[in-house]
């Protein structure tokens, strides 16, 4: 079996965000990290490795340069090898343009399951993993707290407050895991130093048989209009209870302010 785990390369959430003049993220201009929520997809990704014969796990990641860093840390977390798909005319590329690269890239790696992360730390739709299974045409189960592979089947149980939903799709299919799938390793020394020696290609547009116009920001349906700093917040309400009104007012300040 084959599984291929897509992560993202993202900006470091505790770093200030940096807008390049076409307001897309300055990519370049921040540290960026495999997205955490991601290697919850690796995580599961080897749990299923280790669990039977002959799995393969490639990782792969559409970004610029430095988005190898992804692939780098899921290497060295224990993945076998790594495509990058890396083109100049993907810059501003949107979900829509992601997931048509991916489904090219995950079409000519093979795979009987696509494992993905619930959601990007930066963009954080959450769409992604269902788009790219309707590009497949493969089965998709999203959400997945846990996940099991048996006999041709993927059984994913998704779970919230109010209900617990058991989904068994038929491989090959498009999973993404959430972060309560389970805890994920960190590398060991071994697989930093084993890391090293894996293979990982690099793939362009031209590789995939995809047309750079239907990429890119031109290709984009949602364009950034704005982006502007998030104004200082201001000072905070001192309300002093000096005879007994002082919860009253706290009420007022919530009533007015529709924090209930
Ligand atoms: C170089 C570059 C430039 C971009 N410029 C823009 C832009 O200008 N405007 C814009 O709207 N978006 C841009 N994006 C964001 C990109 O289109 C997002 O990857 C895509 O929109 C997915 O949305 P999301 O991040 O909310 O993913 P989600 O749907 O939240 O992601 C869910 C899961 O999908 C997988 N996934 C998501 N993205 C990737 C990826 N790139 N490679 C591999 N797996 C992935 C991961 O497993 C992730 O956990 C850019 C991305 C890159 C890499």
């Amino acid at each position: 079996m084959k599984i291929v785990v897509c992560v993202k390369h993202v900006p470091d959430a505790s770093a200030d965000r940096v807008f390049a003049d076409d307001l897309t993220v300055d990519r370049e201009g921040t540290d960026g990290l495999l997205s955490e929520l991601d290697e919850y997809a690796v995580e599961q990704a080897l749990r299923l490795a280790e669990a039977g014969d002959d799995v393969e796990v490639v990782v792969l990641t559409v970004g610029p340069d430095d988005a190898t860093a992804a692939i780098k840390r899921a290497l060295q977390m224990g993945v076998g090898s790594g495509v990058h798909v890396l083109d100049d005319a993907l810059h501003g590329t949107d979900v829509l343009g992601t997931s048509t690269v991916l489904a090219a890239a995950v079409t000519k790696a093979g795979a009987d399951l696509v494992v993905c992360g619930m959601s990007s730390t930066d963009g954080a739709m959450g769409v992604l993993p269902a788009m790219l299974a309707e590009r497949l045409g493969w089965p998709g189960a999203t959400y997945a707290g846990r996940l099991e592979v048996a006999d041709g089947h993927a059984t994913i149980v998704r779970e919230d407050d109010t209900a617990r939903l058991t989904v068994e799709v038929d491989l090959p299919a498009v999973v993404s895991v959430t972060d309560q799938s389970g805890e994920a390793r960190y590398p060991s020394m071994k697989g930093i130093l084993a890391a090293k020696k894996k293979p990982v290609q690099t793939w362009d547009l031209d590789d995939l048989g995809l047309d750079p116009a239907d990429v890119g920001l031109g290709a984009a349906w949602a364009h950034v209009v704005g982006a502007e700093p998030r104004p200082d917040r201001g000072a905070g309400q001192v309300v002093e209870d000096r005879d007994g009104s002082g919860a009253g007012a706290v009420l007022e300040f919530l009533a007015a302010g529709r924090y209930a």
